[in-house]
């Protein structure tokens, strides 16, 4: 019971910032990117070979859509192997490092290589929390690429994450460990590791509440203590897909209607090669959706107050309307877009490693 109660207390502590998205999103959104790959006839066939073996087992469309309307994955995936288990094991060190480990050469907590906090970059102090008007994002040139910069020790590190799991993986495939098998030591080196590794962050990074210090949206709760208050983060990134108690049939189907039309015409707005920069850019793309979303949640909690968030409504926040980026969508759509961006982001950059570490240089 202590035992349980312990790993309890550790939950506790290290969710409200280290819990990023739900296994299951991760792991699917990564088989997608694995199963476009395959049926891509411009894709290295030493690759192909490669991610049939890494990322099995591969589904269909129709099974990719049965895997959204009804698998339950949960904390602890079962039943995954290879990129596909290795995806989710970023949020489990999250979870589960001791909260004064530090991960090299970032020294900083695994939690804290899942996010940029972009408001902490603002020069006026009084500016460095989430603002509705978006007046606190800073510019790209307020956030310099160097790791010394004491704030991202505070604003996490993201960006450096990505780059890192990204030279980690071409250094892998170069060496010619491609496969977690017997006798290949060191045995957690590995391009299957790797590619998993950055998958999990490139998804991430198109979440908007992994670019704000205000990761919940309670700011659109002022007033109510923060245990109070809805968690935002959860409604917006997983609790659609993995709640132990709906299943959201509509919304799911819905979901994935639209999950399947952003795919097939979905252009990467970024351009830049330079991944560090590029990570950047769409964290600032995706920051730009926080109101919506924010505004959604006000609608979806009526009853939230200082008792407690109250019943949540799930069709009216997926269904509320709003603006980004010039376009009119509802929630939903929004975050389909941004699950076509993570499959389309993690599609370039594995094939970027694959076809780098296959030409010997850099
Ligand atoms: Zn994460």
């Amino acid at each position: 019971m202590r035992w349980v109660l312990c790993w309890l207390a550790l939950l506790g502590m290290a969710l409200p910032k280290a819990e990023a998205w739900s296994n299951k999103e991760h792991i699917q959104l990564t088989r997608v990117a694995a199963e476009r790959l395959m049926a891509d006839p411009t894709t290295p066939a030493d690759m192909k070979q490669w991610l049939a073996r890494a990322a099995a087992p591969l589904l269909d469309a129709a099974g990719e859509r049965d895997y959204l309307l009804h698998k339950q994955v949960g904390l602890f995936p079962r039943g995954v192997d290879g990129i596909l288990f290795w995806c989710t094991v970023p949020d489990m060190h999250a979870i589960a490092d001791k909260p004064e480990s530090k991960v090299d050469p970032f020294g900083v907590h695994e939690g804290k290589l899942h996010y940029i906090d972009l408001e902490l970059f603002m020069s006026d102090p009084a500016q460095r929390t989430y603002a509705d008007d978006l007046s606190h994002q800073p510019k790209p040139s307020d956030i310099p690429p160097d790791m010394a910069d004491p704030r991202f020790k505070t604003a996490g590190m993201l960006p450096f994450r990505i780059e890192h799991a990204y030279g980690q993986m071409v250094k892998a495939i170069r060496d010619g460990r491609l496969d977690d098998a017997p006798g290949n030591y060191p045995r957690d080196e590995h391009a299957a590791k790797w590619a998993g590794y950055l998958a999990h962050y490139l998804e991430d990074n198109t979440q908007p509440h992994h670019a704000t210090e205000d990761y919940k949206s309670r700011s659109y709760f002022p007033g109510i203590d923060s245990k109070q208050a809805p968690d935002i983060h959860a409604d917006m990134e997983y609790r659609l897909v993995d709640d132990d108690r709906n299943d959201y049939a509509d919304l799911r189907l819905a979901l994935w209607d639209s999950f399947s039309e952003e795919l097939r015409q979905l252009k990467d707005p970024v351009r830049t090669k330079n991944l560090w920069q590029a990570t950047l850019e769409v964290s600032l793309i995706s920051y730009d959706a926080l109101p919506i979303i924010g505004r959604a949640a006000k609608i979806a909690y009526p009853q939230a107050g200082p008792d407690g968030p109250g019943r949540w409504n799930a069709e009216a926040f997926f269904q509320y309307t709003g603006q980004w980026r010039g376009e009119k969508l509802t929630v939903l759509k929004l975050k389909a877009k941004q699950w076509a961006w993570a499959v389309v982001r993690v599609e370039e950059v594995w094939r970027r490693a694959w076809e780098e570490a296959r030409a010997g240089g850099r």
